[in-house]
């Protein structure tokens, strides 16, 4: 591939299954994540694989931090070719317990960050003449999700940027596509409340038994298909919500 990509939330669960899918198939990528040690940490041991890794901390709700890492990611790799969005901040709460507070950081870093990291990447994909983005949202958007008030709200705002995007960026080769994932083995998969405790356990179970694979995602699911949607084969695919979902919508 020889791309120079970014993939924000990179040092866990989907976004790092990403960084080294990308990474495997020849591209550069710059792993950004909140916590820059962790940043660091998953890229040495990627650099270690023989992959071209860089580790890079941000807020993606920061949009100072995202411009001066994305600085970064230029000044060591070049022009930003592909934006893989995994960010991304899951809370639960009862509609009437959201706090304000909750609400406006659950869409700063779902929405809000997406918004920055597009925008602060979008310049060079355009002086380039090609570009791809992947956004994660969520299912959460299309069906909603009891509790998530704020993140599925989030992460529908997350789904229609993304048909925005492509209908603005198709003219200069930039392709901008979304994958809403539903349940994924992820560290944040399993920090969720009905993953908790003996009851988690059997909800995790029963969750896999009624998917019509019979499994539940695991990172590399998504991973697969974010790495064909930055490809070339893929340039007339673009505005699309794509489900890598094993047949769960709800
Ligand atoms: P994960 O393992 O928790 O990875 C998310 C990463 O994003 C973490 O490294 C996290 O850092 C980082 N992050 C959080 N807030 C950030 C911020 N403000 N700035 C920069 N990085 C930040 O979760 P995941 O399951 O892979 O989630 C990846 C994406 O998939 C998310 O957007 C999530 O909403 C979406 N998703 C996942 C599922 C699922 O079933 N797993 C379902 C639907 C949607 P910290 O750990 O330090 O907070």
């Amino acid at each position: 591939m020889g791309r120079v990509a970014v993939v924000t939330g990179g040092a866990s669960g989907i976004g790092l299954a990403i960084v080294r899918r990308l990474a495997t198939g020849g591209a550069s990528v710059a792993l950004l994540d909140l916590d820059e040690a962790a940043a660091d940490r998953a890229a040495a041991e990627l650099r270690g694989e023989g992959l071209r890794v860089v580790g890079l901390g941000a807020d993606v709700s920061d949009r100072a931090a995202v411009e001066k890492a994305l600085e970064a990611a230029r000044a060591e790799l070049g022009p930003v070719e592909i934006m893989v969005t995994s960010a991304g901040l899951s809370l639960n709460a009862p509609f009437l317990d959201i706090s304000v507070e909750d609400w406006e950081r659950v869409v700063a870093v779902n929405l809000t960050g997406t918004f920055h990291c597009l925008q602060l990447a979008v310049p060079d994909m355009i002086a380039g003449g090609w570009g791809r983005i992947v956004t994660i949202s969520s299912s959460s958007a299309q069906s909603g999700s009891r509790t998530q008030a704020h993140y599925s709200a989030a992460k529908g705002g997350v789904v229609v940027l993304t048909k925005t995007l492509a209908l603005e960026l198709g003219q200069y080769g930039i392709t901008v596509n979304t994958i809403p994932p539903r349940a994924v083995v992820t560290p944040m998969f399993l920090a969720a409340p009905f993953a908790q405790g003996a009851a988690g356990e059997e909800n995790i179970k029963a969750l896999a038994a009624r998917s019509p694979v019979r499994r539940l995602g695991v990172p590399e699911d998504i991973a697969a298909t974010t790495a064909f949607l930055c490809s070339d084969d893929a340039g007339y695919i673009t505005g699309q919500v794509i489900g890598v979902n094993g047949g769960n919508y709800t």
